[in-house]
């Protein structure tokens, strides 16, 4: 069924609807023209013609938007002249080039509209559902609304009734117009009549009915009407079905719209013939046939051919009968090709638009992929840092605790090798030290010399000051010793009062010295803090390699031996281990 004359109201007032949301405040002649041309469209195709002339002439001062706005008006126009195929050219270019979405949107459903007129059926519905996809990204309300009034009509104009339906009742829903409720109403009657449901109820159709009739809406009201009537004559009630159509049949001449017309006379015929009056049934047809377009109302075509036919057979007009006949059958073939037609691009749109959906689900679901693999990426850089600085920080805790370590080996070894109370080497470490460095003068051929010591009457001055003072006095005599060694010489404590000096190079008598020095550096030691009146002596024992060797054994033992013979000589003075001759010859005095 075609309602080319309500697709065209509803298409007028989706363009008049605000498109100069759009208006580019540089361009206000331009806009306010526009704006003009948009809002009399719709009562006037003369004054859009004029409009358009006008529009024309400032093209070359027009923004692309506006452009865009001007040619969507002349493919308006060029419906409105009839111009159908051109009117979808020209929408199809503007809906590919437009990146406005209300300009994008309107001009699909003018290419939805203007192709269903010229049965390019799945172009129409491509772009009815292109529309329907973007009308979540309209924001003016209004032009939604004119887009569910187009989507009922079309859809139900495509026999998918339930489609109708559900855009006719998202209209209901809003705050329509009116007019845009009346023309809802009709759309949602149509599609239950279609649907064949609420078969034995008639009081929405009578409502609606009513509802258009007060706001003076023929087409319509009469639409329904037409609805109503069949459903009385389907149920017996032929005669009310004839007075119903009779009744409003003038209104309908008055609205010119040839399928509405078409409709009621073909009713008329049918329902006359059924009671019996042929004359009025054949008038009826022959009506039918004169007003229609062969092309735009098939159904009242098929019946009027089909009345005329039984009528002409119950006169025995057997030529006629036949004539009629075949013209019902090619009629009713042509209806049959255009309803598989509506339905095949029905099925078609939707196996692309499902397609479509699905290329866009794979899309996303490789988007989804992508990203996961993104988030991977980055939680395994992050991962990657964090066990980087893990690392460092185990690195940096280790090597501190190898560091603290290291101190502590070298404090204790210190320790070890450090006598406390001095500071200078301990027995042990001196001897060590002590050894190595005789071998290497051994190596070397070089003479090295000891020089021992020990404090005359030590036990005197612990028993007198007290051990803290007999303490004090070793530092001090560590201190005296240690300022009349040399560079290289190594010096250290033996234990209690006892002290050992190895020169570096020199002979006997440079080991002479330097105990002399030591003798006369602890004869300087001021006592007085101590309130000690005695100077601070030791006896000296030196020995060296050149008469002992380089074993620190021997050297040692000698210089011991030397030692003791200071003490025994009376303390406070410095024996050298005397040359082998010498011992001979002192053997010899004796
Ligand atoms: P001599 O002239 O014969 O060597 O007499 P002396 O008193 O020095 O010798 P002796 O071996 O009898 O006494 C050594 C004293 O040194 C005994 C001990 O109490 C004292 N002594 C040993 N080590 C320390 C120490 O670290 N501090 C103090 N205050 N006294 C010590
Ligand atoms: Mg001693
Ligand atoms: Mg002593």
């Amino acid at each position: 069924m075609e309602f080319r004359m309500i697709r065209l109201v509803a298409m007028a007032a989706l363009i008049s609807a605000s498109l100069s949301a759009n208006a580019s405040a540089s361009q206000p002649d331009i806009d306010q023209l526009l704006g003009r041309a948009e809002a009399e469209r719709s009562r006037s195709p003369d004054r859009l013609a004029a409009s358009l002339a006008q529009l024309d002439e400032l093209t070359a001062v027009a923004s692309p938007t506006q452009k865009r706005r001007v040619q969507l008006l002349h493919a308006y126009q060029l419906v409105v002249t009839g111009k159908y195929q051109a009117a979808t050219k020209l929408a199809l270019s503007i809906y590919d080039e437009s990146p406005e979405i209300p300009i994008k949107f309107r001009a699909a459903l003018l290419v939805a509209n203007s192709a269903a007129i010229t049965r390019d059926f799945s172009l129409g519905l491509r772009h009815l559902e292109h529309a329907m996809g973007m009308i979540d990204n309209v924001p003016d309300a209004e032009l939604r609304q004119q887009a569910y009034l187009v989507a009922a009509v079309l859809y139900n104009q495509y026999g998918q009734f339930t489609l109708g339906q559900h855009y006719a009742e998202l209209l209901l829903e809003q705050d329509a117009s009116p007019r845009n409720h009346c023309i809802a109403q009709q759309v949602r009657v149509e599609a239950s009549f279609g649907l064949g449901t609420h078969l034995e109820d008639d009081s929405i159709a009578v409502a609606a009915i009513a509802e258009c009739a007060a706001q003076n809406e023929p087409i319509p009201s009469n639409l329904m009407r037409g609805y109503l009537a069949r459903r009385w004559a389907s149920r017996g009630q032929t005669e009310r079905a004839i007075s119903l159509l009779q009744e409003h049949l003038a209104e309908v001449e008055a609205t010119r719209y040839p399928w509405l017309i078409g409709e009621f006379h073909s009713q008329l015929a049918e329902y006359h013939l059924a009671t019996g009056d042929l004359e009025a049934s054949k008038q009826h047809a022959e009506i039918t046939l004169k007003r229609g377009d062969k092309n735009s109302y098939l159904m009242p075509l098929v019946s009027a051919h089909r009345v005329l036919y039984e009528i002409a057979l119950k006169n025995s007009d057997l030529a006629t009968a036949l004539d009629e006949y075949r013209q019902y059958a090619e009629a009713d073939k042509a209806r049959l090709d255009e309803v598989k037609a509506r339905e095949f691009a029905f099925q078609l749109s939707r196996h692309e638009l499902q397609q479509k959906n699905q290329s866009i689900e794979l899309l996303q679901r490789q988007n989804d992929v992508l990203r996961l693999q993104q988030d991977l990426s980055k939680k395994s850089a992050q991962n990657n840092q964090l066990l980087t600085a893990m690392l460092l920080m185990i690195l940096g805790v280790g090597a501190y605790w190898a560091y603290k370590v290291k101190r502590v080996q070298m404090m204790f070894r210190k320790q070890a090798q450090v006598d406390s109370l001095t500071g200078i080497s301990n027995r042990g470490h001196f001897r060590e030290e002590a050894e190595a460095h005789l071998a290497r003068s051994k190596a070397a051929n070089r003479e090295a010399a000891l020089v021992l010591l020990d404090l005359d009457n030590f036990k005197h001055i612990n028993d007198r000051h007290g051990h803290a003072t007999g303490d004090w006095v070793l530092k001090q005599v560590a201190n005296a010793c240690r300022a009349a060694c040399r560079e290289g010489d190594l010096f250290g404590r033996l234990g209690g009062e006892e002290f050992a000096i190895l020169t570096c190079g020199g002979d006997l008598q440079a080991a002479e010295r330097i105990a002399q020095q030591c003798r006369e550096n602890l004869a300087a030691i001021d006592t007085t803090s101590i309130d000690h009146d005695q100077p601070i002596t030791a006896s000296f024992g030196c020995a060296t390699t050149r008469l002992c060797g380089h074993g620190f054994e021997n050297l040692f033992m000698h210089a011991d031996r030397a030692m003791y013979r200071a003490k025994a000589e009376g303390r406070d003075r410095v024996c050298a281990h005397e040359e082998r001759p010498v011992l001979v010859r002192a053997q010899a005095h004796a």
